[in-house]
């Protein structure tokens, strides 16, 4: 099986995972989860979400995290921005990568943007504009990509057309989020196989949330059509708001672990991720679901029982 050498992945915690905290998290101890993650060898990271602190007040202090962060020169910080005023507030403190949101859906859409999809991504193009403008770069996003809450399985000609919109307004990287946790391998597989021959100059990436225990399959078959962009969130934060308490985002070290496991390169230590998850479990009080803070990697042998040295010989 033909299999990519290498991949890049995306830390998302810092958004994806600290939006779902019901808790504040004070700056300090923001900007020191980041920091702790800048020594694990990840090269991206989505560092914060400039939405109305209103919407997401845990990510009010998104300026300071950035600017408390910007000695990490190692690291390519992106941001999520909802609108032109959240590119606006990015890019004042340096942001240089913007990610858009959309979702798949109008449900989806209506209760998260207040707009139907074709509308919410209307106004981006105002958005994209001011980044172009300001030498920023700007990457599209498609949530609820592969299964809606409302609306059940997404049809993939609806996730034509709305690349075909983003191809069209000049972006040609697309993160596709399974952001409840409903795609299948089978669906992956045939979603990118389709989307790859329609778009062979968009770069698509993927978001897998782990709710119902899918999330490291889809990679796999995500990796089977040549993908190599993942967002993986450390301890598995983030949360998926339809079901409470449940499984957040597939966790870096696991992904990690796993792409190790099968000689898949990803510049990351992974133990030195493994110890990062055990300290924002700590920090946070609790993790979002991982395995490597469970088992441990298959590489941490234990001591054969007693006797059985004596059968071996
Ligand atoms: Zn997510």
């Amino acid at each position: 099986m033909l299999l990519p050498s290498q991949v890049k992945i995306c830390e998302v915690a810092p958004r994806d995972g600290f939006q779902a905290e019901a808790e504040w998290i004070p700056t300090e101890q923001k900007v020191h989860i980041i920091r702790q993650l800048a020594t694990t060898g990840i090269q991206s990271l989505e560092i914060t979400s400039f939405v109305h602190p209103k919407a997401i007040p845990q990510l009010k202090d998104a300026a300071e995290v950035v600017e408390q962060s910007q000695d990490l020169t190692d690291i390519k910080f992106r941001a999520l921005v909802p609108n032109v005023k959240g590119a606006e507030r990015a890019i004042n403190v340096g942001i240089k990568k913007l990610k858009l949101m959309l979702s798949a859906t109008d449900s989806h859409s209506l209760s998260n943007a207040n707009s139907k999809v074709v509308e919410a991504q209307n106004h981006h193009a105002t958005t994209i504009e001011f980044a172009q403008k300001n030498n920023v770069q700007v990457g599209g996003s498609i949530s609820v990509a592969f299964g809606c809450p409302y609306e059940g399985r997404v049809p993939i000609d609806r996730l034509m057309s709305i690349v075909d919109r983003y191809n069209k307004f000049g972006v040609y990287e697309v993160s596709l989020a399974d952001t409840t946790g409903m795609a299948d391998p089978i669906q992956v597989y045939e979603t990118l196989g389709a989307l790859k021959t329609m778009f062979p100059t968009t770069t698509f990436s993927m978001h897998f949330h782990n709710t119902r225990g899918m999330a490291l399959a889809n990679v796999y078959a995500a990796l089977q059509q040549g993908i190599v962009h993942f967002d993986s969130s450390i301890a598995g934060l983030g949360g998926c708001p339809y079901a409470p308490g449940a499984s957040g985002n597939v966790a870096s070290e696991d992904l990690v672990h796993m792409l190790h496991q099968m000689g898949i390169g990803t510049g990351i230590n992974l133990d030195q991720m493994i110890a990062v998850a055990k300290d924002t479990k700590e920090i946070l009080g609790h993790d979002g679901g991982s395995y490597m803070l469970q088992a441990g990697p298959c590489s941490a042998l234990h001591l054969k029982p007693k006797g059985q040295e004596k059968v071996e010989k």
